[in-house]
């Protein structure tokens, strides 16, 4: 079967690997149709921020499928069944398994694309709890952006900074994949947006998005934009992800009491924070990473009721550079989603 494998940095390959073996106990053979593109994906491709990366690996980290065979005691998926795949091997035992916080699993085995092979095959066998039933009316491409895209976002949003109707949120570089999913997420449950973009015709586009206000920071200071917007007291929740550039910028725009949740660093690891202004205006600044389980059957009921991801190009195997490439020069907005056929 075919299979995308990055081969050393910056060289990626369509590679003819053996077919799977045949599932285990609890185990589910999936067919994969559709992988969603993401930063994790560039990183590997440039060959940063792995400390003890092996290659060859298989790339891809979120990604949706077909249940093709089912291994003995699997009772609850059945082959045909569309499925999208949370991309951590989990132990499913640990007290955070069990309480559903999958992402602080104290005995995870590794994150698809990442530190093992990931989705972007032809089939794979994983385990039957991490496959996670599609509606009907989802598509397949759809579904792809469930594990990372909308899941990250739910569980930053809602599980996290706990946003809810009413309230207004700041979604920082709303261009991104992530970025749109947050913009619409947020436009769902009755927030306002304010969202920054790069450039203008972005922010056309994030208007179309629902978002009430869009700021492009290359021109204009986007935390003096929101201090004048909601009248000098600052927003509920920023969503960030982008990092030391916009770090300062997005703390000042919190109201007292306000909520901050990151989940990237793309412009840079290291900021600066005062603890004054911290204790003082009592933010509370929450760290993300994935999602846990629940968080994919929440964003698939989303999808199905039309709050969908955006998607900027679908590509094919084959066409994988020229996905790198745009995801990696900023003119994507929204996701682009690579299927399998
Ligand atoms: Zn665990």
């Amino acid at each position: 079967m075919r299979a995308l494998q990055l081969v050393s940095d910056r060289n990626l390959k369509i590679v003819d690997m053996p077919e799977p073996e045949a599932p285990g106990a609890g185990e589910v053979m999936v067919e994969i149709g559709a992988v969603a593109l993401n930063h994790i994906d560039v990183w590997g491709w440039r060959g940063m921020a792995f400390a003890r990366r092996k290659l060859p690996l298989v790339v891809g980290a979120e990604a949706a499928g077909t249940v093709v065979e089912v291994g003995p005691g699997v009772e609850d998926l059945k082959p045909g069944q569309k499925v999208a795949i949370y991309g951590a091997q989990t132990c499913g035992e640990c007290r955070a398994c069990r309480e559903g916080r999958d992402n602080l699993c104290e005995n995870v085995g590794g994150i698809h694309g990442f530190h093992l092979d990931g989705f972007a095959r032809e089939r794979m066998v994983t385990k039957a709890r991490l496959c996670v039933p599609v509606p009907d009316d989802v598509t397949m491409m759809d579904a792809a952006c469930a594990p990372i895209t909308f899941g990250t976002v739910q569980h930053m949003l809602f599980d996290n900074a706990k946003l809810e109707d009413g309230e207004t949120v700041l979604v920082q570089a709303g261009g991104s994949g992530i970025g749109t999913a947050a913009i619409r997420m947020a436009k769902a449950v009755g927030a306002t947006v304010i969202t920054t973009v790069g450039s203008d015709e972005k922010a056309e586009k994030a208007r179309a998005l629902g978002a009430e206000h869009v700021i492009n920071y290359n021109t204009e200071r986007f935390e003096g934009v929101v201090r004048k917007l909601t009248k000098k007291r600052g927003v509920d929740v920023v969503f960030e992800h982008t990092g030391v550039d916009t770090w300062q910028g997005s703390l000042f725009s919190l109201k007292r009491g306000g909520r901050l949740v990151t989940c990237g660093s793309t412009t840079g690891i290291t900021a600066e924070i005062n603890l004054m202004q911290l204790f003082q205006q009592q933010y509370r600044i929450f760290g993300s990473f994935g999602c846990a389980i629940h968080n994919l059957s929440e964003s698939l009921a989303k999808m199905d009721e039309g709050v969908l991801p955006v998607i900027d190009t679908a590509i094919t195997l084959d066409r994988i550079e020229e996905g790198l490439a745009r995801l990696e020069s900023r003119k994507v907005f929204g996701k682009i989603v690579m299927t399998m056929g």
